[in-house]
């Protein structure tokens, strides 16, 4: 393989070995399969898949195959079956602890996962419960993280606010940001902005999910709302007003960084393959960005596997994805002693692994 920047050949496994910083990624798409398994056949639910046929490789399969649909609206239907695996304080510990104990094992130096508590209190976990198993189990994992609390856009403004003052409640205490996830159309992210408020004014991170399926002008909106940080924001790139949009955010004096998951956007309908994907032109216009997983189970993908897949098809070097990784810890909500540890690690990388 040969990398178009650098004639040097890239090894598979160097996207293994180099330190990474994750910050998009969400636990409830991220379960390891033999979990989901294991906690589904606990707890009954039920999947349409014959008892013989339920093995981790198929339940993933199925799974996958329903999010790959060509819709957000689809792909986060996709979850029902994760978070209904994740009711109960002891499954969210466990599947938060093996989210950062693959991601340790992947390379990764500082992560930050995300979930929307809320989302589980229908099957019976108290939001508080669900935060806190979910830090506890992120905490003993050794690795640098934190959690991220989104809310769901489609959820009313009063739920919305619920989960920012769930979020609030645990400032310091392993919550480093606030989010807002879920289907785009028809949600504006400015009927939440009393939420994002009370998120930013106590001291959190603020990211927003804008520009995944909806149009870029989502994006300025996000940032105009506090948000330092999008969630894809891949639309900034497509539509008339690309250019003058994208190059508005890049001059602004408050850098504003982009978490691009490009597999996940090619299964929710943004581009048809990675070959078509915004990025480049992203790049190009001076954005700020990192590559993400999105969902590792849903979307089938591992963060060394989406660095790899954008080096093959994007001509990506090891080089600019070491320097995205470093803005990516720069941008991370996590405390600075975190940050800087983890960049000083990305800057120690020795270049001489890659051949
Ligand atoms: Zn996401």
């Amino acid at each position: 393989m040969l990398d178009k920047e650098n004639p040097l050949p890239v090894n598979d496994s160097v996207w293994q070995t180099l330190p990474k910083v994750l910050l998009h990624e969400h636990l409830d798409g991220g379960l390891r399969p033999a979990t989901l398994l294991e906690l589904c056949q606990r707890k009954r639910i039920s999947l349409p898949l014959d008892t013989a046929q339920q093995t981790p490789e198929a339940v993933a399969h199925w799974l996958q195959g329903n999010a790959q649909s060509g819709s957000l609206e689809r792909y986060v239907a996709a979850f029902a079956p994760t978070v209904a695996a994740m009711c109960d304080a002891p499954s969210c510990e466990r599947v938060a602890f093996e989210a950062a104990e693959d991601a340790a094992a992947d390379g990764c130096v500082l992560a930050e996962f995300r979930m929307a508590p809320l989302l589980l209190q229908p099957h019976g976990l108290a939001p508080e419960a669900a935060v806190e198993a979910l830090v506890a189990g992120l905490q003993r994992s050794g690795l640098a993280c934190g959690l991220i609390v989104c809310a769901m856009r489609t959820d009313s403004v009063q739920e919305v606010e619920r989960a920012a003052r769930l979020a609030v409640r645990y400032a310091g205490q392993g919550v480093v940001g606030f989010d807002l996830a879920g289907a785009e159309w028809g949600f504006p992210a400015t009927a939440h902005s009393r939420a994002i408020d009370i998120a930013r004014e106590a001291g959190l991170g603020i990211t927003l999910h804008a520009g995944e399926a909806d149009s870029g002008e989502r994006v300025l909106e996000a940032i105009a709302l506090g948000a330092t940080r999008i969630g894809h924001g891949v639309q900034i790139a497509l539509g008339e007003h690309a250019a003058q949009h994208m190059a508005q955010v890049a001059d602004m004096s408050q850098p504003v960084h982009f978490e691009v998951c490009p597999t996940s956007n090619t299964h929710t309908g943004v581009c048809q393959s990675l070959a078509d994907h915004p990025l480049p032109a992203m790049w190009a216009a001076g954005l700020e960005l990192s590559i993400h997983t999105d969902n590792r189970l849903v979307s089938g993908v591992s963060h060394s596997q989406e660095l790899q897949r954008v080096h093959q098809a994007m001509g990506w070097s090891v080089e600019r994805v070491l320097a995205s990784m470093q803005a990516a810890a720069k941008a991370s909500f996590l405390p600075s002693a975190q940050r800087m540890q983890a960049l000083e690690q990305i800057l120690s990388y020795g270049m001489d692994a890659i051949d």
